[in-house]
């Protein structure tokens, strides 16, 4: 029977540039020990007293349906959380509660984009992005960044498309380059999303993760709050990915709207995941400094392993939970690169060409295993890289 081109077009029946993961899976599967740098999934659990909380309110009866924009205390906790991070007035009125950051994602361009709308995202972008806006109905259209850029997106690149789009996607800090926009970057685009009346999707499901300098949501710009809609999630602050817990704050009617799509959809996240959400952000910013931890002690050690070398760039980024490795000078693409090390070193990392054409010759690191066995694999990498540097020279 005939699909819908809608869902059969999400990804075109590609690979959508997970190969290299899926064959270090295969691999596991047949006992080959492999360490894993791919996916971005703590290498901690979620908090045991996160999960007692969850137990305690499921147990006290929290299991039927929960109000479909979500509960009135959590919609209140991540309000003040928002307010509280940005300075921007916000109620629950401003707040959905949704089953993670994808479904946001998602949601948040069912909201502004009609069936055609072209809506433009940045390229590195995370893996999902360009089937998320097609499977809502948009034509994806993707803007470019510069190595040299460290990735950060230039204003002059989005300003051509800006005039007949819809909407732009952008993600600080960001999955997979690490980059944090500058103050003068998210300006410069909310600028441009007033000139052309644009709506602007933030991705800051990343917010906790900045090792340098701080996260600005653009949200927070004059005259932005009408234009925002702020995707945010308990999987990277908290730990929770297997709970699936985030949100949208925008504005009111957006909202409005939003929960009468949600109770067409999701009908709401359950009530005993959106009570240990609560329990979780009442924890306060020491427990999200906890999570966050190792991978600010992961990201230093990689600068200390890849200093006073130039075979491997890191490129220089701020914050997330990941290291964007350029591999050019080895000759090697970032997916051959890739293949090479998982075959010769049973090491998985991700080719940057499988998050966009910018991060050509690039490799992305998630930094989610224990701290000896990351070093070790980051000197493994390095000499392999080296190797393959000086075998490419002498046979030039
Ligand atoms: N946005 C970005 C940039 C991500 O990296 C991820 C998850 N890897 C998500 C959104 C979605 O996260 P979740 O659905 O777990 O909240």
């Amino acid at each position: 029977m005939q699909l819908s081109e809608r869902i059969t077009g999400i990804t075109g029946g590609g690979s959508d540039g997970w190969d290299v993961f899926l064959k270090a899976r295969r691999m596991i599967a047949q006992g080959v020990a492999v360490t894993e740098l791919t996916i971005g999934e703590h290498d901690i659990r979620t908090a045991a007293p996160v999960l007692q909380e969850m137990h305690r309110t499921a147990l006290g009866g929290h299991t039927g349906y929960a109000a479909v924009p979500g509960t009135d205390a959590l919609r209140d906790r991540v309000a003040a959380r928002v307010a509280a991070r940005t300075g921007v007035a916000t109620t629950r009125d401003n707040v959905l509660i949704t089953p993670g950051g994808q479904a946001a994602l998602f949601a948040a361009h069912m909201a502004v984009c009609d069936p055609g709308d072209i809506a433009l995202y940045i390229d590195p972008y995370y893996a999902t992005y360009p089937g998320t806006l097609r499977g809502a109905g948009a034509i994806p259209q993707v803007i470019g960044t510069h190595a040299e850029d460290a990735f950060q997106p230039r204003v002059e690149d989005i300003a051509p498309f800006a005039a007949k789009a819809r909407s732009l996607l952008i993600n600080t800090p960001n999955n997979p380059t690490g980059v944090v926009y500058s103050r003068a970057t998210l300006e410069g685009i909310a600028s441009l999303c007033i000139a052309e009346d644009m709506w602007l999707i933030s991705d800051e499901v990343y917010d906790t993760q900045v090792w340098e300098g701080a996260h600005l949501s653009p949200r927070a710009l004059p005259g932005m709050a009408e234009r925002t809609l702020v995707v945010g999630s308990m999987s990277k602050s908290h730990a929770m990915t297997g709970s699936r817990c985030g949100w949208i704050i925008g504005p009111q009617d957006a909202i409005a709207h939003l929960t009468n799509l949600a109770t067409h959809t999701t009908y709401g996240v359950p009530g005993f995941i959106q009570d240990a959400s609560c329990f979780a952000l009442a924890q306060g910013d020491a427990f999200e400094e906890e999570v966050a931890a190792p991978f600010r002690r992961r990201r230093a050690l990689a600068q200390d392993i890849f200093a006073g070398q130039n075979i491997v760039g890191l490129v220089p980024a701020q914050g997330a939970m990941y290291l964007m490795l350029d591999m050019r000078a080895t000759g090697m693409t970032g997916e051959a690169f890739a293949y090479d090390l998982l075959e010769s070193h049973h090491i998985a990392v991700m080719p940057g060409e499988s998050f966009g054409a910018s991060a050509t010759g690039h490799i992305r690191v998630a930094m989610t295993v224990a701290d000896d066995v990351f070093a070790h694999a980051l000197r493994t990498l390095l000499d392999h890289a080296a190797l393959r540097s000086a075998e490419r020279a002498a046979a030039q």
